[in-house]
């Protein structure tokens, strides 16, 4: 009889057994600058009238499949044309994944440039669909011809842009933007997971392309706990890939507390504004160490690079600041660290780490 781990090897499709599965890092006790999170919550008030909604939640009752005032609430909020509709993610993650099963036929290519988010890639992987990922300019901008030129010659069915980037944090020229997305014969998805921190949008332009949709996220802006992300362009895009979202991929919890949030879509707005400031702030300060190249960012994060960045991130943990460390996932981001900004504290706490771990390289 075969042992378990024979089964797994024989059973479980090569490329799935040759991923690492993505890691979370454990952060009990450490300032948490890794994972882009708005380090504020809502008003105390607010909490307060949230408690009451999710104390009366049905939560005996499996969620509402369709939630249409949650959706008419981020369709105002977008200022959505008729013909345009918006389709709910368990996170923006769920949808790429959804995007990527729809048009998946035999042989179909996903592509998109690197370094971006890695999600993109693996989901590609996960579904047994054909990745191509074209190389950013050395300043990370696109290289239009190359990436042009892969569009003619891999064909690809989905092309994912995220706009700002992560994890270099800057927006693409848009003009460039435009002509991938005229140039494509498939699909092509505007990631705009940190539009609260940017100054464009391809929300405007759904109406101009068939082959477009925008792709958003509220974790960034401070519902990262809650798992929400959404999908807007066309209904008739929208309605087909209805028919592959799970019936209840959005819990009752969420649905609930995210509508709450979207009512005071304000006072989340004022805090993205804060930590725009704040970013600003973080910029001039990393720029004045000597040996820490800092890249300009439109998202809630800095990419920064200097000497040893394996040393430094763990420098940096032990004293009680969490980071990303790039080093190593590829390439073009050697040496590299992506820091989220923090709260105006959290922000000088690291600041000081950092100083005190670049002197002890
Ligand atoms: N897109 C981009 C560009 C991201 O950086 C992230 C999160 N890191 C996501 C999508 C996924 O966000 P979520 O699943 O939390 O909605």
């Amino acid at each position: 009889m075969s042992s378990v781990a024979q089964l797994v090897n024989h059973l479980v499709r090569p490329e799935i057994l040759a991923l690492s599965a993505y890691h979370v890092p454990d952060c009990t006790g450490l300032i948490k600058l890794d994972a882009m999170e708005n380090p504020y919550l809502v008003p105390q008030v607010l909490r307060d009238e949230i408690a009451a909604i999710v104390a009366s939640a049905p939560v005996n009752r499996y969620p509402d499949p369709n939630p249409q005032a949650l959706k008419e609430k981020i369709r105002h909020l977008l200022g959505l044309p008729d013909g345009m509709a918006v389709l709910l993610g368990n996170g923006s993650d769920e949808l790429i994944q959804l995007l990527a099963m729809a048009v998946n036929k035999p042989g179909a290519v996903l592509l998109s440039v690197e370094p971006s988010f890695v999600m993109y890639k693996m989901i590609a992987t996960f579904v047994g669909m054909r990745y191509a990922g074209v190389p950013l300019a050395a300043d990370f901008s696109l290289d239009l011809s190359a990436t042009l030129e892969a569009i003619r010659r891999e064909q690809p069915v989905l092309v994912f842009l995220a706009y700002p980037n992560n994890p270099t944090g800057n927006l693409f020229a848009r003009d460039e933007v435009r002509q991938i997305i005229e140039a494509s014969p498939g699909l092509v998805v505007i990631d705009e997971a940190y539009y609260a921190f940017a100054s464009d949008s391809f929300v405007n332009d759904l109406a101009n392309y068939p082959n477009l949709l925008v792709m958003r996220t509220f974790s960034k802006l401070g519902m990262a706990g809650l798992r929400l992300g959404f999908l807007a362009g066309s209904a008739l895009w929208l309605e087909q890939l209805e028919k592959l979202r799970l019936p209840y991929n959005v819990g009752v919890l969420p649905q609930l507390v995210a509508e709450k949030l979207l009512e005071n879509h304000s006072v989340l707005l004022q805090q993205a504004e804060q930590i725009k400031k704040d970013r600003t702030v973080l910029y001039q300060q990393l720029s004045a160490i000597a040996g820490v190249e800092v890249y300009s960012s439109e998202a809630n994060f800095l990419l920064l690079r200097l000497a040893d960045a394996n040393r430094v991130f763990n420098e940096l943990k032990r004293r009680g600041v969490l980071v990303k460390n790039l080093n190593g996932g590829h390439p073009m981001l050697n040496d590299c660290l992506r820091v989220t900004v923090g709260t105006p504290a959290e922000n000088e706490r690291f600041i000081e780490a950092l100083q005190e771990s670049i002197g002890q390289v």
